[in-house]
């Protein structure tokens, strides 16, 4: 079953995909899927100067990593194709003249040297950034001045030229928006935005009014950065007499910085070491990577999971859903009007939670490709499965699987010498010279019979066993983590328990 609901996730392929960009387009998506309708990809790369190569597909990666499956977008196609405003251009200069033509919008002929003159004039106390607006439109260089063969004159030797929206005079522009209410908006504060730049190509107000329109979106959502420009959205949405087809408007809260205000930015992320961006961004005039959510070892359904709950909550005292559930739950009432913000430390307790809560099944694909890329042989994938159901409920991050797991599969790269030497002592030195042949003696080798030898030896030294379990441990792992140490050296093998504890040496 379809309806006709139509939501859009339109960024601008400038660089890596930031968090917030995600969560909008998150909630886009579970607004859709919720009224089984449609999400689309929309890939605003209009502006030249900020265009990056490799951003699109970056981003329809990042999307798909989430599980946020796009419905029509640039790669697939879909029936209101292209999905790249950089190749509708034609379009939308095709309505910035139909504006012209009806008296919405003109031509603007200043050069960058008389917008300048302009602004030194016109700046007051009061006014300290004088705008392109109804008080100075009259003295400008412009269709609304100059004589129609002047105008013709000028388009005749290509002088260049921008299109430019006439902002109506004295109207209160009011709309609803589905998280915050309604809003109004004094047009006379209003500047005659550009439509249409000297290049040929439309600004954002521009394009996004008319994909909007000719996409057929129904809800509109996008970051609270955008609430500025709503009012001049609405204006260009009835001057093209669509008003009817306007979608709802939902501005999302912004995401902020952990400590202090502000929105949480790139910097923040470096500044207190966490991640900003979905997955990694290689910038590509400085090579510099920028780590991403993926690639430091968060589950995309960890990741979703926080994002949904960063700035929504479900009314329930439950924090863990699936995207089925999100999609189920989602409702645009629960959004926060104010600003959330970020804790890494929340983050990583989704992911730990979701880990945690995961079959040893679903996470073996992604640990066997982990332990592949450090050169970790697994001898074989039975074992690997163990491994993980053993020692998932202490990663936090993927990554951990690594430090938590290997040490099944190879000697320890290094051994925490400095764990055991505080309570080292010849005794203990002389329990586990013995221990390697008691071990040796052992003929069913599982964790109850390494246990009861192990625990036996103790007595007859005299020493507690739970001195003895720390070297233990250190000899088998290298540190003091893992799972029941006797399991380990079950798991192991009796010839590698011996050897590690035979290797192991004071320095
Ligand atoms: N291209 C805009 C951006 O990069 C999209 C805003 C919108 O969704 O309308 O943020």
């Amino acid at each position: 079953m379809t309806s006709n609901v139509r939501t859009r996730f339109a960024p601008s392929p400038t660089g890596g995909l930031h968090l917030g960009g995600v969560r909008t387009a998150l909630y886009s998506y579970l607004f859709a899927k919720k009224h089984q309708g449609q999400f689309i990809l929309r890939v605003e790369d209009t502006d030249q100067s900020r265009y990056v190569s490799g951003a699109e597909q970056y981003i329809a990666d990042c999307l798909a990593w989430c599980g946020i499956n796009t419905d029509e977008s640039p790669l697939q196609g879909g029936p209101y194709a292209p999905y790249r405003q950089s190749e509708r251009k034609d379009i939308y200069k095709q309505y910035a003249l139909q504006l012209v033509s009806q008296g919405d919008a003109y031509y603007a002929f200043d050069t960058p040297e008389e917008l300048e003159s302009m602004r030194h004039d016109n700046k007051t106390a009061s006014n300290p950034s004088p705008q392109y607006d109804h008080q100075v439109r009259m003295k400008m260089k412009n269709s609304l001045n100059l004589l129609p063969d002047e105008v013709n004159a000028l388009l005749a030797v290509n002088t260049p030229y921008v299109i430019r929206y006439k902002v109506p005079q004295n109207e209160f522009i009011t709309f609803n928006d589905m998280i915050r209410g309604e809003i109004s908006n004094d047009s006379n504060l209003l500047d005659d935005k550009v439509l249409l730049k000297a290049d040929g190509m439309p600004t954002y107000h521009l394009a996004v009014v008319v994909d909007d329109y000719l996409m057929k979106i129904t809800h509109a959502f996008r970051g609270e950065e955008w609430l500025p420009s709503a009012p001049i959205h609405i204006l260009l949405w009835k001057a093209l007499g669509w008003e009817q087809a306007m979608p709802q408007w939902a501005h999302l809260p912004l995401i902020l910085k952990p400590d202090g205000n502000g929105k949480l930015s790139k910097r923040d992320g470096e500044r207190l070491g966490f991640p900003i961006f979905a997955m990694d961004w290689t910038d590509a005039q400085t090579r510099e990577t920028t780590k991403g959510f993926k690639e430091i070892g968060f589950l995309p359904e960890a990741f979703i999971n926080m994002l949904a709950m960063l700035g929504w909550s479900s009314g329930e005292a439950k924090e863990l859903f699936s995207k089925e559930e999100l999609i189920e739950k989602f409702s645009i009432e629960r959004v926060h009007k104010a600003g959330a913000k970020f804790d890494f430390e929340k983050a990583k307790w989704y992911n730990h939670e979701w880990i945690k809560h995961s079959a040893a099944e679903t996470l073996f694909p992604q640990v066997k490709a982990l332990y592949e890329k450090e050169n970790i042989a697994v001898q074989h994938d039975d074992l690997l499965l163990k491994i993980i159901s053993l020692v998932k409920d202490r990663c936090v991050l993927m990554n951990d699987f690594i430090m938590q797991g290997s040490y099944f599969f190879q000697k320890p790269a290094s051994i925490d010498t400095e764990a055991v030497k505080p309570k080292w002592n010849e005794e203990k030195q002389l329990f586990f010279q013995e221990l390697s042949n008691v071990l040796d003696a052992i003929t069913v080798w599982d964790a109850v019979n390494i246990e009861t030898a192990f625990k036996e030896l103790a007595l007859i030294k005299n020493i507690k066993v739970g001195e003895l379990q720390l070297p233990f441990r250190v000899m088998l792992v290298g540190g003091k983590y893992g799972p029941a140490v006797f399991q380990i050296a079950e798991i192991i093998g009796k010839d590698e328990t011996i050897q590690r504890c035979n290797d192991f040496k004071l320095s």
